[in-house]
This record gives C-alpha cells, sequence and structure tokens, in this order.
C-alpha cells in the first residue's frame, strides 16, 4: 500500500470547521485588563479552553500578559517552549516524580495540599511555588488552618490563593464571605502576591482582585456579565448534506421521540455530538430534553433553525420549515454557536455551560486563526 502525503485541508469546503478569532480574544483581555489596577494573568488550561493554547498564550504575552495558569505541570511544560519568559502556574500542584519536569521548564506548582508542600520543601528551594487556600469550595487547597500554619513555619510562596465559588451570581453572600476569609489570610504570608479571581470575579468589583487576576472564560468569549460582553472568540459550524421533506406525523431521528406536527422540511447537518454538538441539546421531544425546556437551534442564513429530534454522533436534523426555500442549500454551513449564537445561548439549550462547549469540540473539526 502507498503511503501518499495527505492533501491539505481546505477550510472553505470542510465538512465542519471551527473559526478561532484569536484578535477578539486579545480585545477581550485587553477589555478585561482596563477594568482593573491589578496585574491580568489568563487561564490557559485544556489547551487554552480547547482552542488552541500555541496561538492564543503567544497572542497574549505580545499584548503584555506575564502569568499564565494551566492545571498541570505537564500542561505548563509544552506552554513554557511558546512563552519563555512568562510565569506559569500549574493550579493542581505538583506530582512525585515531576520536580525535575517543573524545575527545568519553570513551572511553579500552586500548592494544594501539605503532602505537596512538603515536595515543595525537600527540593530545598530549587523550585518557585504557590499556595492555594480553601476559603468554602471543598475543591483543591489547604484549609484556612493548615494555612497560617504554614505561615507560622516561615513558608514562602511567591502567591497566595484562593477561588470563589459563585462569582457568576454577583449577590451570592458567598462572595463576601470568601473574600473576608481570604483577605486576612493571604495577609499573613508577608510579602507574596494574592490572587483570588477569575473572569466571573473580576466583574463582581475592584475588591476582588488583589494583586493578580486569572480569567479563562471571558478571554474565550464564553462570560457575559455585569456589563460586559465578550467578543465571540470561536464559532463552530457544519455543512448541511441532505435535504428533505416529511409529513406531519412522521417521526425523526433515533428513538422516534420528535413527532412531526406539521409538514416539515428538514436539514441533516454534518457534526453531531463526537464534535461537541451536545446530545442534550437534542431537539423537543427527545427524552434528554427534561432539564430545559426545549431543545437547541442551529443558526443557517441567518435564521434559527430548531433541533429536531436526538442529536447523533456525526449528524444533527434540524427544521428549516420557516426558512424561505431559496435560503438554504445543500453545502451551506449552519452554526452551532459563535458570531451569530452566543455560545452562553447555546450552552444553556444543552444544559450545560459555555466553558464545557469550548473544551468539548471535537477533534474532527477542520481549525482557522484569524
Ligand atoms: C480555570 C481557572 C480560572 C479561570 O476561570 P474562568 O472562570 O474561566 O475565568 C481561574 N483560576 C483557577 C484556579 C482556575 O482553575
Amino acid at each position: 500500500m502507498r503511503h501518499d502525503p495527505v492533501p491539505p485541508t481546505d477550510f472553505a469546503v470542510a465538512a465542519s470547521r471551527v473559526t478561532i478569532d484569536v484578535g477578539a480574544c486579545v480585545a477581550n483581555w485587553r477589555d478585561i485588563a482596563a477594568r482593573s489596577k491589578a496585574a491580568t494573568g489568563a487561564a490557559v488550561k485544556a489547551d487554552a479552553y480547547g482552542l488552541g493554547a500555541e496561538i492564543i498564550a503567544p497572542a497574549l504575552a505580545r499584548v503584555g500578559c506575564r502569568d499564565f495558569f494551566v492545571a498541570t505541570i505537564e500542561e505548563g511544560a509544552q506552554l513554557r517552549g511558546l512563552l519563555p519568559d512568562a510565569r506559569i502556574f500549574s493550579v493542581s500542584g505538583l506530582w512525585p516524580g515531576q520536580e525535575a519536569l517543573a524545575i527545568a521548564r519553570r513551572i511553579i506548582p500552586v500548592a494544594v495540599s501539605p503532602e505537596q508542600l512538603e515536595l515543595i520543601a525537600a527540593l530545598g528551594g530549587a523550585l518557585d511555588h504557590a499556595l492555594f487556600i480553601d476559603t468554602g469550595m471543598n475543591r483543591l487547597g489547604l484549609t484556612p488552618r493548615q494555612a497560617l500554619d504554614y505561615a507560622q513555619s516561615g513558608g514562602k510562596p511567591v502567591m497566595v490563593m484562593s477561588h470563589l465559588a459563585c462569582a457568576d451570581e454577583p449577590d451570592h453572600p458567598m462572595n463576601a464571605r470568601q473574600n473576608e476569609f481570604f483577605q486576612p489570610l493571604a495577609a499573613r504570608f508577608g510579602e507574596a502576591e494574592s490572587s483570588l479571581s477569575s473572569s466571573a470575579g473580576i466583574l463582581l468589583g475592584l475588591d476582588y482582585h488583589y494583586d493578580l487576576t486569572r480569567p479563562g472564560i471571558a478571554l474565550y468569549g464564553g462570560l457575559t456579565m455585569a456589563g460586559f460582553t465578550p467578543r465571540p472568540v470561536a464559532t463552530a459550524e457544519a455543512r448541511v448534506i441532505q435535504i428533505r421533506t416529511a409529513t406531519a406525523g412522521e417521526t425523526v431521528s433515533y428513538g422516534a421521540r420528535q413527532k412531526l406536527a406539521r409538514d416539515s422540511r428538514i436539514a441533516i447537518l454534518g457534526a453531531g455530538y463526537a464534535d461537541g454538538w451536545h446530545r442534550s441539546a437534542s431537539g423537543a421531544g427527545a427524552p434528554l430534553r427534561d432539564i430545559v425546556a426545549k431543545g437547541g437551534a442551529v443558526m443557517l442564513s441567518g435564521r434559527p433553525a430548531p433541533i429536531l429530534g436526538r442529536i447523533t454522533m456525526d449528524l444533527t436534523m434540524v427544521d428549516i420549515t420557516d426558512i424561505p426555500d431559496n435560503l438554504v442549500r445543500i453545502g451551506d454551513y449552519a452554526e452551532f454557536f459563535g458570531a451569530a449564537i452566543r455560545i452562553e445561548d447555546a450552552a444553556r439549550a444543552a444544559g450545560t455551560i459555555s466553558y464545557e462547549l469550548l473544551t468539548g469540540l471535537g477533534k474532527r473539526y477542520v481549525r482557522r486563526i484569524v
């Protein structure tokens, strides 16, 4: 068998495609930075929320971002090659055996437990570290008591961090409570910088900013809040493979759960849950719709087309009955979210959040960076 070189993929005719607007991401970062006197970092974990850390992190560094947050030492090590001068923090800390990599790549582990602090102490100062304190989320972090003990014992993190549980609900009492908890604890570490807020926390106001903020989702277009409307960064699309007509009473897709109430025109789109078009966004009538009132819709030639029946692995059916005949053709691109449908709306229709839509984009798309 011969192995011919694979011809380059062509965005213009791709079965499914994602456009990533790096300029919009950079503009979002600048908007967020302009709202704060603190330094503004960037969360680029999970490959910059699925959009490509390789492109996004250097673009943010070019406009002045100096601090980057990933989850793991391995992610940080990869990023180091692209960001020779930045500070890179791994917010899940480090594991025994990863010390040499962390030192070689200058990754700052955010210690989340006494065990991790011991591991770092054993390195005798070869590796800077930060400290994560749990102030009420019961996710990772030292308890306040453990943090105080560490301060007392002369621990010298470069930064003290915590994370808000309810920042996307500005009126939630948890916000002020966590802030009041964090402030004196951070102060116990003298010269260490402090950092509390991710995207939503930044929008709560200056009291939440400390020395450094850690926005993620707002940079990627997925958080509208408190007068902040980010530019969309990712647009996910798939083509219309076939257009069919069906009569009232017929059913659509697996399980035959969606019964057509009228004679319908249906467009079959070439993307499904393997591409991150969550099955939970399936049309009204599918049992998964229990969580939200109605299913999702896509945008086709500037008009919404509701999803019909269950989304399948590679294909999604949408109702184009209300769109004039001449406006939808085979080969047209339908948008799942992006420039025309806000990602937060698409997420809500799927019973999830923008973060999950972004990080769940499949591997099959042809990607274009603009
Ligand atoms: C992911 C993450 C962030 C960014 O959160 P967004 O809500 O996306 O802004 C900030 N801090 C920590 C510790 C994180 O894990």
